[in-house]
């Protein structure tokens, strides 16, 4: 029954290459990504209202070294010396709206997208797999204690 105790966690691919956690192979290098609703109280209903938050724009080797507390440095290692785990992040996503969202903030999904080529803020960013559900959100009042900078 190992299956179904298994935490879920998508393989994400990732198409925003002006990231500092972006990788050739549109890899994502962070070690957790945190997927969210992009406006404040405005719950996701088609995937241009979702973003990812860890979004950072690379601005030169000073940010990638200053994103360094957030990346997946076994994953990358193993990805280079080719082992065959893939470097991927884990997932927090707090958009409960989504077909996908599953209890604890995780999504239970095969694989994600995130788009926003050429990005210059996370608000440009989406989770393209995103789906809706026709649920209502509960997860509103976490979504602004996150964006005051309380802890997610
Ligand atoms: S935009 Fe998000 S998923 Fe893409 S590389 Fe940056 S942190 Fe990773
Ligand atoms: S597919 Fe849905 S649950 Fe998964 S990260 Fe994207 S918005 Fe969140």
């Amino acid at each position: 029954m190992a299956e179904t105790n298994k935490i879920p966690n998508p393989e994400v691919k990732c198409l925003v290459n002006t990231c500092t956690h972006w990788l050739p192979g549109n890899l994502c290098g962070a070690g957790n990504i945190d997927i969210l609703n992009e406006e404040v109280g405005k719950m996701s209903q088609n995937l241009e209202q979702t973003m990812c938050k860890t979004f950072e724009e690379r601005r030169g080797l000073a940010n990638l070294i200053g994103s360094a507390d957030n990346v997946n440095w076994v994953g990358f290692a193993e990805e280079l010396v080719g082992i065959g785990r893939r470097l991927n992040p884990t997932v927090t996503c707090i958009v409960d709206t989504c077909k996908y969202y599953h209890e604890g903030d995780l999504c239970n999904v095969d694989a994600i997208e995130i788009t926003g080529e050429n990005a210059k803020e996370c608000q440009a960013t989406n989770c393209a797999t995103f789906e809706y559900s026709g649920r209502q959100s509960k997860n509103e009042k976490q979504q602004q204690r996150q964006e005051k900078g309380e802890k997610f």
